[in-house]
C-alpha cells in the first residue's frame, strides 16, 4: 500500500519535504497523523477531496467533525460570500447574526438559555472552566481520564487517551494542572471518592464529560452515565459542563444532551457551530452562570473576562446560523447516522468474512473502527498500557494510510465521521475500497 504515495503523491510530498523546514512536523494541523507523509489537498467537494497531484479521496475526515452537511456546501458558501461582500470579514462590533445564531442555538437546546461565541473548542473549554469558577467560587475541574477538552494547560494532561495514546505536553507549569483532577473512565465511585475529597479543599467548580465518553465515545459510556454524574454534581454543589464540540448537532439537533435528555449547566461548541468555517468555538448554559462574562460592564458585580479579537466575526455567525438551519432542513443528522450504520454493517460483515480481530461500532456519524482491545485495558496498569499503546499508534498510522492508498480519509484509521453528503453509493464505494485493505 505505500507504493501508492511514492508513486502517485510526488507534488505532496515535495510541499510537504519543503514545509519540513518552515513548520514544525511539516503541516500546521497533527490531526490525521499524515503518514507516511502530510498530502497536499487541492480542492473539496460534497463527500470528496481532491490533492495536489489529482487524487481523489472519499471524506471520512471531515476535518475532525465540523463538516456535517459534507464539504464546502454550496448554500452556507454563499452566504458566507454575501456576507463578505456587505460586511468584509470583522468590524469588532456588534452584528445581527451573533443575535440570530444564539436564539438559533437556544431553540435547539434549550439548555442553553445564553451563548458566547469564541474562537475554538479550547477556547470555549477555558471559559466554561472560568464562569464556574467565578459562579461557584470553588477550585477544582473534574475531567474524565482519555477525555480531550482541547490543549489548555489545565486539561492537556491525562492518565491516557483511549484512541490515540498517552496525551501528554511539557511546558506546563506545575500549577496549571494543580486545579484539574481526572477519574477513571465511567466510574462513578471515583468521581464521587474526588467530590467528597475536594469538600475539604476548596471544593468542585465543575465536573467536565465528554456526553459519549471519552474521545469521542472511543470508550462509550453506559446510558445513564451522565444522569448519574448529573445526581452527583448536583448533591455536591459542582456545576454540570457538557463538552459538545463533537457531538454538538451531530448526534442530533439537540445534541447529546437531548439525546440523554440531560440538562447541563453550561455546554461548550465547537466544529459544526460554524459549519467547519473559521473561529468555531463557544459556550453557552445557564443564564445566571453566562451573564458572569458580562458583569461588571455595566458596574455591578464581578465579571469573569474572556476576549477574542475576531470572536463572533460577522462570518462565522452567518456561517454558523445557516449551517444549523441547512442541518434542520436537510436532516443531517438523522441521515448521516444512517449512512453511519450503513459503514458500520459493511465493516462488521467485512470483519466477520476476514476474521479479524477488530471492534466497529457507531453513535450515529461517528464511526469507530478498533484495532486492538486496548480501549478496554485497565487504565490502572499502566505499564501494560505503556506496552500495548506504542505498537497501537503504529498500526494505526499504518492502517490510515493503506485506507488513503485506495482513496478513503480516515481519522488515523481508527474513526470516520459520515455526512449528509454520504449516499448509499458512496459508502457502498467505501466499503470496497475497505475490503481491499482488510483482505490484505
Ligand atoms: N473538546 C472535544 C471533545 C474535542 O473533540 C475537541 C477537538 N477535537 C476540542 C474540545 C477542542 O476543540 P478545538 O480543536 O476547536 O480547540
Amino acid at each position: 500500500f505505500l507504493a501508492y504515495f511514492d508513486d502517485h503523491c510526488q507534488r505532496s510530498k515535495q510541499l510537504s519535504d519543503e514545509a519540513g523546514q518552515f513548520i514544525p512536523g511539516g503541516v500546521q494541523h497533527n490531526l490525521a497523523f499524515n503518514y507516511p507523509f502530510p498530502m497536499a489537498i487541492e480542492k473539496t467537494d460534497s463527500a470528496y477531496l481532491w490533492d495536489v497531484d489529482g487524487n481523489r479521496y472519499i471524506d471520512f475526515l471531515q476535518a475532525g467533525g465540523p463538516t456535517l452537511l459534507g464539504s464546502n456546501y454550496e448554500p452556507v458558501r454563499r452566504k458566507v460570500f454575501e456576507m463578505l461582500e456587505t460586511c468584509g470579514p470583522v468590524t469588532g462590533l456588534f452584528h445581527e447574526y451573533e443575535l440570530k445564531l444564539a436564539q438559533l442555538v437556544n431553540r435547539l437546546m434549550p439548555a442553553v438559555e445564553m451563548f458566547r461565541m469564541l474562537g475554538s473548542g479550547t477556547e470555549g473549554v477555558m471559559a466554561a472552566i472560568r464562569a464556574a469558577r467565578a459562579f461557584t467560587k470553588k477550585r477544582y475541574v473534574i475531567k474524565v481520564g482519555g477525555a480531550y477538552h482541547g490543549w489548555s494547560d489545565s486539561m492537556v494532561y491525562g492518565l491516557h487517551v483511549p484512541g490515540t495514546g498517552r496525551l501528554e505536553s511539557t511546558g506546563i507549569p506545575r500549577g496549571g494542572t494543580s486545579s484539574t483532577e481526572e477519574i477513571f473512565p465511567n466510574s462513578l465511585a471515583d468521581l464521587k471518592r474526588h467530590l467528597i475529597l475536594n469538600r475539604l479543599r476548596g471544593g468542585t467548580a465543575a465536573v467536565i464529560v465528554e456526553p459519549l465518553g471519552p474521545e469521542s465515545g472511543t470508550r462509550p459510556v453506559p446510558y445513564d452515565f451522565n444522569q448519574k454524574v448529573r445526581e452527583l454534581c448536583d448533591e455536591f454543589g459542582a456545576l454540570l459542563i457538557f463538552d459538545e464540540v463533537v457531538t454538538g448537532f451531530r448526534v442530533g439537533l439537540g445534541g447529546a444532551q437531548g439525546y440523554f435528555g440531560i440538562k447541563p449547566d453550561l455546554t461548550v461548541f465547537g466544529k459544526c457551530i460554524t459549519g467547519g468555517y473559521p473561529m468555531a468555538g463557544g459556550v453557552g448554559g445557564r443564564a445566571d452562570v453566562i451573564r458572569c462574562f458580562a458583569a461588571g460592564i455595566g458596574g455591578t458585580g464581578e465579571r469573569a473576562y474572556i476576549g477574542g479579537t475576531l470572536s463572533a466575526n460577522p462570518l462565522s455567525c452567518v456561517a454558523g446560523y445557516h449551517s444549523l438551519l441547512e442541518l434542520e432542513r436537510t436532516n443531517a443528522p438523522v441521515i448521516a447516522g444512517r449512512a453511519g450504520d450503513r459503514l458500520t454493517q459493511g465493516l462488521q460483515v467485512l470483519i466477520d468474512k476476514y476474521s479479524l480481530p477488530f471492534v466497529t461500532y457507531n453513535q450515529g456519524s461517528i464511526v469507530h473502527l478498533e484495532t486492538s482491545g486496548v480501549m478496554l485495558l485497565d487504565l490502572r496498569n499502566p505499564i501494560r498500557l505503556a506496552r500495548e499503546l506504542k505498537p497501537r499508534k503504529r498500526m494505526m498510522e499504518e492502517m490510515g494510510a493503506a485506507y488513503m492508498s485506495q482513496g478513503l480519509i480516515t481519522l488515523a484509521g481508527s474513526r470516520m465521521y459520515t455526512s449528509l453528503a454520504d449516499t448509499d453509493e458512496v459508502i457502498d464505494d467505501a466499503l470496497g475500497k475497505f475490503e481491499t485493505v482488510l483482505a490484505a
